[in-house]
């Protein structure tokens, strides 16, 4: 047994989500990176025993869909043999820790991220979704991606630990960073209420101490620019859905020494500086990297409507094909959303899946002949 808990859940490898179309297992790649043979191996798992899709999340992880009851434990098996498996699902479960992509070999980044993963335990009892970001290169990459604890470089060229939702952090350093990180977190689960979950909610209820603010955080940059990278090749991925087939001809073909993971649907060819033929996005205007669908029918029991299919079709920007008003491929407004409605489409207009719609049922027919989106 282990000595601490996971309070709430979250999918993982060990403990599956229910899905219409089987398990969804989701896999944390340890500082956002899969070497070759790892990427290999999994290719070749995502199609054995699970959809043959590989998805990216918006932390950097991977999931598994449409993975059968009897072959979750031949799954586990072959995860644990490619080195992707942590040793307990409690460890698993706590392991919620965003790296930036382009870190290097000793930087503080990577240094941070293992001295982070070695102290899990230390950690107090946190809510499912309670993360952390390690974001120690020269402009921050992190900042609107999902963490409650931020370790960033400061403005000043040194590092701070930041509460998400605060402006500023504390000065730290190398040897003290996850010290500080572990202190704040025991004050978050000391200080928060039972159903405050998260770090910026628990702020806006409970002053955060002086003594954590101060040091302003560096410039961010955000996202990276499709094409080459001083890693390697940076590739689009549809509503961050990757082909394992499609995945695997690319790592061979372009001889890629492993892959990169990022929150943006977007994936690194590692050591890859030179253009081939790929099936993945290359284009920066393309219009399905601002396009979001969730799976829809037939992997989610709760929708009626092929939702990928109409969106590949529309190639229309900004736009958001849900399969039902729960909105899980995007939860803030877009310009526009088609929602899954009883085999058709309603329409809805600078909102969100479960706003009023302008207009009801619409056929897929109706939208691929030039209704005015
Ligand atoms: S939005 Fe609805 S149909 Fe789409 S994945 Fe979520 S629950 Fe399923």
């Amino acid at each position: 047994m282990s000595d601490f808990s996971v309070k709430g859940w979250c999918p993982g490898a060990y403990k599956p989500m229910q899905s219409g179309d089987g398990l969804i297992v989701r896999i944390r790649p340890r500082l956002a990176r899969l070497s070759a043979k790892q990427t290999l191996g999994l290719c070749d798992a995502a199609m054995v025993h699970a959809s043959g899709i590989i998805d990216l999340t918006n932390r950097a992880n991977l999931q598994l869909r449409g993975v059968r009851d009897e072959a979750h434990d031949a799954l586990l098996a072959d995860l644990d043999a490619l080195g992707l498996l942590d040793a307990t699902q409690a460890l698993e479960a706590r392991r919620n820790i965003l790296t930036a992509p382009m870190w290097a070999k000793a930087d503080d980044t990577q240094t941070l991220s293992l001295k982070l993963i070695r102290r899990l335990r230390e950690l107090p009892d946190l809510p499912a979704k309670f993360g952390f970001s390690v974001d120690a290169g020269n402009t921050l990459m992190l900042t609107s991606a999902s963490a409650d604890i931020r370790i960033e470089r400061a403005l000043n060229g040194g590092i701070i630990v930041r509460a998400d939702g605060a402006e500023t952090g504390r000065t730290t350093d190398r040897t003290k960073a996850i010290n500080d990180v572990i202190t704040l977190a025991h004050w978050f689960a000391t200080t928060r209420a039972a159903d405050t979950k998260r770090m910026a909610t628990h702020l806006r209820k409970i002053p955060l101490p002086t003594s954590w603010q101060g040091t302003a955080p560096a410039v961010a940059s955000g996202s990276l620019p499709l094409g080459t990278s001083s890693k390697g090749l940076v590739l689009g991925a549809a509503f961050g859905s990757i082909p394992a087939q499609a995945l695997a001809r690319a790592m061979i073909v372009s001889g890629a020494s492993g892959l990169v993971l990022t929150p943006w649907r977007l994936f690194i060819l590692e050591g890859v500086f030179s253009p081939f033929a790929h099936d993945f996005l290359t284009d920066p205007n393309d219009p399905l990297l601002s396009t979001d669908a969730c799976p829809g029918a037939p992997f989610c029991a709760s929708s009626t409507v092929n939702t990928r299919q109409i969106a590949l079709a529309l190639k229309t920007p900004h736009l958001h094909v849900s399969g039902c008003t729960k909105g899980c491929a995007r939860p803030q407004p877009s310009a526009i959303t088609l929602v899954g409605n009883q085999g058709r489409f309603d329409l809805v207009r600078d909102g969100c899946s479960w706003d009023e719609p302008i207009k009801r049922g619409l056929t897929p027919d109706d939208l691929l002949k030039g209704y005015d989106l």
